[in-house]
């Protein structure tokens, strides 16, 4: 039963506390993902606890309590309860750090000290490392222009919040622009912008921070980019259905599936079996199980007998398999999680092909050498999940002006966000 990690919703283990509470006649203390005040603040006024106890939220923002008594809680980072710093680390008999919060298990090291000399510093790219720069830029003084060539600052962190019981992601997305905001008189924001070597030329900066993130890539299969045509029924303007001749691929990338920006069908084969895969696997597994809501409904109205409902919980609409060369899914993963996704995989009935190679995708699916000899798997859509590369096309051009720069996060070497956070903030420290 995972206790920690940000499948388990805020507050859940709540019921516990109530039971406990129904029978002793003594204050008793509430636990276990409870990162906002408010969340708090429900608990005791709903009856189910007299006190609540934080542990990694106060990792993550030791002054948590003070924003609260002093109504500033947009101001509170958020435990988004990866683990990934703290019980990941632990397990590797290693010091705590935190995703979200680099300055954790090196407060003296990392101290923000203002600069006795304030710059001008571009950072280019809005995502955790560019916008981690820019806070700790600013809280040293110096001046910041932050550009994004989206319409928001966020990044990866949105793709990293789309896949079922990771929301809690987005919320940190949400708390770094709220301390970019904060910092307005030191940042100036440009969302929209494509940043090229005239805007660096005309700003002439002391300082230049890329952290311009990554974009997937396609791997060199056979039939990858072929396109097939297919007759489906199509609606005119008067809204009548036409037989119609449509060019369509089977392709699509795993970062399109979890913004919802492509169709699926029902079956589906992911090939990589990194964490981007094995998310986008459970995301699309997902599709068509009960809501969290729907399932309350029906449960409490006696709709269906329990174990009816479990399935209905866990079952989705589609089959799905992930294609993996290596000899286990979701390397990436912590201790901390990996036993929890393994375990969702397996309810959510996702299959999994190990050790196998993908040697071609064909108009009918893939054909994939596994250790049993050559198969071919039926698939409506083949979703690419193996990896992506650094977006780092201006460095060349950047380390012919003659300005001091850093690369950080995703754009000097794929990894992690964890990798990307620290990258932002020490780069940030040293200038
Ligand atoms: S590493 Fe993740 S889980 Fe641990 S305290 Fe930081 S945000 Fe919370």
């Amino acid at each position: 039963m995972p206790q920690i990690t940000a499948a388990v919703p805020r507050a859940t283990y709540g019921y516990l506390a109530r039971g406990i509470k129904d029978v002793v006649k003594i204050p008793v203390i509430a636990s276990h993902r409870i990162n906002d005040p408010k969340v708090a603040r429900e608990m005791i006024a709903d009856g189910l606890c007299d006190m609540v106890a934080m542990g990694r939220s106060l990792i993550v923002d030791p002054y948590l309590p003070q924003k609260a008594k002093e109504q500033k809680e947009h101001e509170i980072i958020h435990c988004i309860a990866c683990a990934q710093g703290c019980f990941d680390n632990l397990f590797k008999l290693k010091h705590v750090e935190c995703l979200c919060n680099p300055r954790v298990g090196h407060e003296k090291k990392r101290a923000i000290i203002k600069s006795n000399k304030i710059k001008k510093v571009m950072v280019i790219g809005g995502g955790a490392a560019g916008m981690i720069s820019a806070i700790t830029l600013a809280d040293r003084g110096h001046r910041v222009l932050l550009y994004e060539k989206c319409s928001k600052l966020g990044g990866q962190l949105y793709i990293a919040a789309a896949p079922p019981g990771r929301e809690e992601f987005r919320v940190f997305a949400d708390d770094l622009v709220a301390q970019v905001n904060l910092r307005n008189s030191n940042i100036d924001i440009y969302t929209n912008t494509n940043v090229d070597i005239d805007l660096i030329k005309r700003e002439n900066p002391d300082h230049i921070i890329i952290a311009t993130g990554s974009s997937p890539v396609l791997p060199p299969i056979p039939g990858i980019d072929k396109s097939y045509i297919e007759q489906v029924y199509l609606p005119d303007n008067n809204n009548i259905c036409h037989l119609t001749m449509v060019e369509f691929s089977r392709v699509v990338n795993a970062w399109d599936v979890l913004q919802n920006r492509v169709y699926t069908g029902e079956h589906v084969v992911v090939i990589g079996g990194g964490a981007v895969g094995v998310e986008t696997a459970m995301f699309l597994a997902q599709k068509g199980t009960l809501s969290a809501e729907a399932l309350k409904f029906l449960f409490v109205n006696r709709a269906e007998r329990p174990e009816i409902l479990y399935e209905m919980a866990t079952k989705g609409t589609k089959k799905i398999t992930i294609v993996e060369m290596m000899n286990k899914v979701g390397q990436e993963f912590g201790k901390s999680t990996r036993w929890v996704m393994l375990q969702d995989m397996e309810r959510l009935g996702i299959s999994v092909k190990l050790k196998s190679r993908v040697v071609e995708i064909t108009q009918d699916g893939i054909v994939v050498e596994t250790p049993d000899g050559v198969e071919e798997i039926m698939a409506d859509s083949i979703v690419i999940a193996t990896g992506s590369a650094s977006n780092n096309a201006l460095v060349p051009e950047i380390d012919k002006l003659n300005i001091p720069f850093d690369v950080i996060g995703d754009a000097k070497s794929v990894g992690m966000a964890f990798d990307a956070v620290h990258q932002g903030f020490l780069a940030a420290l040293n200038i």
